[in-house]
């Protein structure tokens, strides 16, 4: 199934994703850390906008909603947690499945970073929008969720299919990076993708996507087996500095 996805960089570090059904030019926008940008890539491709999925209710996730609601006319997806803080035309929760012309996006319950944070899967496109929970080499902090809550929600992405592309909602991948090389300082497939990331940002280039297959080999986060030893790992990072 024919799926394009086009980075929108915003704000400091965050991406806005512009995700278009190719069959029939349905268009969604995953996230909207700010409608400007969003707007100007919609511009630029002679798009419209179908739809908004949010991934949960931060402000850098959701500030644009408003804006491209007034100038697009675009249906708004959420869990319930954004429709708490912002219009949202349908309430989602794990287990719902979302059409975007022909390509269907399967929600999963992500919580952790925030308790009703969700992912969108599309399994026909091997693609899935993971917001604030999994990052390249890293995850979200735990500003809500538990650790065995955090531990179980990455575990459930990097379960799907080794070549499913994974899109995250920040560039923070050289930063967990030198974290990672850092925990596990043996790990030569850690020490190959840093060399990378760190080439990839000197060369002003996005890393992103990633794969669940290079996430269980090269995230520390996602490598540690037990929940105490993923909850020992998340708080060593909430302080490093690199
Ligand atoms: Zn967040």
């Amino acid at each position: 199934m024919p799926l394009s996805v086009s980075l929108v960089p915003c704000l400091d570090d965050n991406y806005g994703f512009l995700v278009r059904d190719e069959e029939t030019g349905a268009t969604a926008a995953v996230d909207t850390p700010d409608a400007g940008p969003i707007l100007d890539a919609l511009k630029e491709r002679g798009w419209a906008l179908d739809i908004i999925l949010n991934t949960h209710k931060h402000g850098d996730h959701i500030g644009g909603n408003q804006a491209l609601r007034e100038r697009t006319g675009a249906m708004v997806v959420g869990p319930g947690e954004v429709a708490e803080r912002t219009h949202v035309d349908w309430v989602v929760k794990g287990g719902d499945c979302v059409s975007l012309g022909a390509t269907e996006f399967f929600v999963i319950d992500t919580g952790g970073h925030t308790l009703g944070h969700v992912s969108y899967y599309a399994s026909g496109a091997a693609t899935v929008f993971v917001g604030d929970t999994l990052f390249a080499m890293g995850c979200g902090r735990l500003f809500e969720g538990t650790a065995e809550q955090m531990h179980h929600s990455l575990q459930r992405l990097v379960s799907l299919p080794g070549d499913t592309a994974l899109y995250c909602g920040h560039e923070y991948t050289l930063a967990n990076a030198r974290f990672a090389i850092h925990a596990e300082p043996g790990n030569a497939a850690i020490a190959a993708r840093l060399n990378e990331v760190e080439a990839l940002r000197e060369a002003g280039a996005i890393t992103l996507p990633t794969t669940a297959a290079q996430e269980r080999e090269t995230n520390v986060f996602v490598r540690a087996t037990k929940v105490e030893e993923f909850a020992r790992l998340r708080a060593e990072k909430d302080s490093f500095r690199s």
